[in-house]
C-alpha cells in the first residue's frame, strides 16, 4: 500500500511512500540486528569516522534537503535550512563519541581491587518522529545511536516521510554498511510492531504528549527502554522593562515561525504589569505585517500548517476561544484562506482567561493568546499551572526578575530575552511533566546514557 505525500502549500501529490507491512518490519529488524554484531564491534574512532563522512555528506545535500523540508511541511525555507543546519550538529555531536562514550575508572577500590566502568551499546534501536522537523528530529536520533555501535530503524512521520529517506539516501553516499540505518514507513500500527518486536532495544519517540504516553507504556510493558518527549503550551512572560521591538520580533519569530508548529513555540504572552499597555498593538502590528506564503518563496514569513486537517482543528481553537469571552485581536484573514493549500493567517487573542482551553491546550498552528497579570509571582503561578513543560522565556532588562524566573519557572528549557530556547546538540533537549516520558532526553550527554548501557568490571589478580 503507498501513502501519498501532500504539498501544504498547493495540495499537490509530492510523492508516495510504501507503507511497511509486518514483513517489511520483520526484515529491517532483521537486517539491523544482523548488522549489529559486526557494526558493534567496529572500533569506536571508526564509527566516528563514518559520521565525519556523514556529516559532509549531509553538508554536501544542504540544499537539497532544506528543499525537501520546506516542501513537505511547508515551513520557510529560512526555517528549513536552519533546521537542517541543527540536525547536521546533532551529527558533528555524535563524531565525538570517543569521548563522549568513554567510562569511569578507579584503582584500589578495595585492597588490590580495581573498578572500571564501560559504556557499550544496546542493540538495534528504534525512532519515531513527527511531522514538523522532518530532517532535525531523526538526526537528533540515529546518529548518535549509530555512533555508539547501535543499529537504527527510523519510522518518520506519515505527513513527512520523504526527507527520512533523503536522510537515508545521504548514509549511503558515506558508506553506511547495510542494516546499520533503516526507514520503514507507516502510521501507529507500524509503530506498535516495532515497539513490540522482541529485536528491538530501545525506542525514541517525538510527537504529541498523546501518543508519547502510548509509546512509552507500551514500550515499558515490553521491558524496552524508552524516551518519549511529547507537546508543549510555551509561556513568554515579558515583564514592563522588556517592552521593546527586539521583544516584539523575537516573540514574532517563536509565536508563528514554522505556522505556530513548533514543540518551543510561545503560544501564550503573559504582560505583566504596565507591559500590557503598548505590547498587544506591538505584537498585532507586528502579526499583521508578516507574510504568508509559499515556504520556498523567499519572500514568506509564514507557511501553511500541515494539512487541512490542522486548519480546521485551529478553527475550532479559535471558534471556542470566542465564546469564552478573549478579545481577538487579529482574525484570521478569509482572504488567505485557499482551496488547495493549507493556509492560515496569524492570529491573535488579548484578556485570555489563563485557565481557559486557549491558555492551557496545545493549539499547534499560527494562534498567540495574551495574558495580562500585576506580577511576576502571578506570571509564573500561571505558566506553572501547565500539564506541560517543555520551555518558557522571560523578557526584561533586569537581572533579578530573570533569575527568579530562571530558578522558579517549571520547564526543561528555559530562555532570558531569547524566544525559541533550544539547546544545541551538545545539551539535552526536553522538557518536565507531559511534555516528557521516561526520564532521558534528546541528544547532548542523555542521549549517550540512553543508546548505551554500563557494566562496571571489578578485578582483582592474585
Ligand atoms: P503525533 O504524535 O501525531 O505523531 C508522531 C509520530 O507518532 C508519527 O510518526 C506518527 O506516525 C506516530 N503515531 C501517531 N499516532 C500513533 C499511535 N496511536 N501509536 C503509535 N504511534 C503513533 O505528532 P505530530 O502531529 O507528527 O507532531 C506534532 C507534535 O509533536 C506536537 O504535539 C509537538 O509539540 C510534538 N513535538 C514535540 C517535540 C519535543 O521535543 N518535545 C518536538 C517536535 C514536536
Amino acid at each position: 500500500m503507498q501513502m501519498v505525500v501532500t504539498d501544504p502549500a498547493t495540495g499537490l501529490e509530492l510523492g508516495s511512500v510504501a507503507v511497511a507491512q509486518t514483513d517489511d518490519v520483520e526484515r529491517a529488524v532483521a537486517a539491523a540486528s544482523a548488522a549489529f554484531e559486526s557494526w558493534s564491534a567496529v572500533p569506536v574512532v571508526e564509527r566516528a569516522r563514518m559520521l565525519f563522512r556523514y556529516a559532509d555528506a549531509l553538508e554536501r545535500r544542504h540544499e537539497d534537503l532544506a528543499r525537501s523540508v520546506s516542501r513537505e511541511n511547508g515551513k520557510t525555507i529560512a526555517d528549513a535550512r536552519a533546521e537542517v543546519r541543527r540536525g547536521i550538529e546533532a551529527v558533528e555531536f555524535a563524531c565525538g563519541m570517543p569521548s563522549l562514550m568513554m567510562g569511569d575508572a578507579l584503582p584500589d577500590i578495595a585492597r588490590d581491587v580495581d573498578c572500571v566502568s564501560l559504556r557499550f551499546p544496546l542493540g538495534v534501536c528504534a525512532g519515531i518522529t513527527p511531522f514538523n522537523f522532518p530532517s532535525m528530529i531523526p538526526l537528533w536520533m540515529f546518529p548518535i545511536a549509530i555512533a555508539a555501535g547501535n543499529t537504527f530503524v527510523l519510522k518518520p512521520s506519515p505527513q513527512t516521510p520523504l526527507t527520512a529517506d533523503l536522510l537515508a539516501d545521504v548514509s549511503r553516499d558515506a558508506k553506511f554498511p547495510d542494516g546499520v540505518l533503516t526507514v520503514v514507513h507507516g502510521a501507529a500500527d507500524t509503530v506498535n510492531a516495532l515497539i513490540d518486536h522482541p529485536g528491538i532495544a530501545a525506542v525514541s519517540f517525538v510527537g504529541s504528549s498523546h501518543v508519547a504516553r502510548i509509546v512509552q507504556e507500551r514500550a515499558v510493558r515490553a521491558h524496552k527502554r524508552v524516551q518519549a518527549l511529547g507537546g508543549a503550551k510555551n509561556f513568554l512572560v515579558v515583564m514592563p522593562d522588556g517592552v521593546k521591538q527586539s521583544t516584539v520580533d523575537a516573540i514574532m519569530s517563536s509565536a508563528f515561525g514554522g505556522a505556530g508548529q513548533r514543540c518551543l513555540a510561545g503560544s501564550v504572552v503573559v504582560a505583566v504589569g504596565a507591559a500590557a499597555e503598548r505590547l498587544p498593538q506591538m505584537l498585532v502590528d507586528a502579526a499583521r505585517g508578516l507574510r504568508l506564503g509559499c515556504g520556498l518563496d523567499a519572500a514568506t514569513d509564514v507557511g501553511p500548517v500541515i494539512s487541512h486537517d490542522a486548519i480546521a482543528r485551529i478553527d475550532g481553537y479559535v471558534e471556542r476561544a470566542q465564546k469564552d469571552g478573549a478579545t481577538m485581536l487579529l482574525a484570521p484573514d478569509p482572504a488567505a484562506r485557499d482551496a488547495k493549500g493549507s493556509f492560515l493567517s496569524p492570529v491573535v487573542f488579548d484578556r485570555v482567561d489563563p485557565e481557559s482551553e486557549l491558555a492551557r491546550e496545545e493549539i499547534f498552528g499560527p494562534v498567540l493568546a495574551i495574558v495580562r497579570t500585576a506580577t511576576l509571582d502571578e506570571a509564573i503561578a500561571i505558566a506553572n499551572r501547565s500539564r506541560y513543560g517543555n520551555a518558557s522565556s522571560i523578557f526584561t532588562a533586569d537581572g533579578g526578575s530573570a533569575r527568579t524566573f530562571a530558578n522558579r519557572i517549571e520547564v526543561g528549557m528555559v530562555g532570558v530575552n531569547v524566544g525559541v530556547a533550544a539547546p544545541m546538540a551538545f545539551f539535552p533537549f526536553g522538557g518536565v511533566k507531559e511534555s516528557i516520558f521516561g526520564d532521558l532526553r534528546c541528544h547532548g550527554k542523555d542521549a549517550v546514557a540512553f543508546y548505551t548501557q554500563q557494566r562496571v568490571v571489578i578485578s582483582r589478580w592474585p
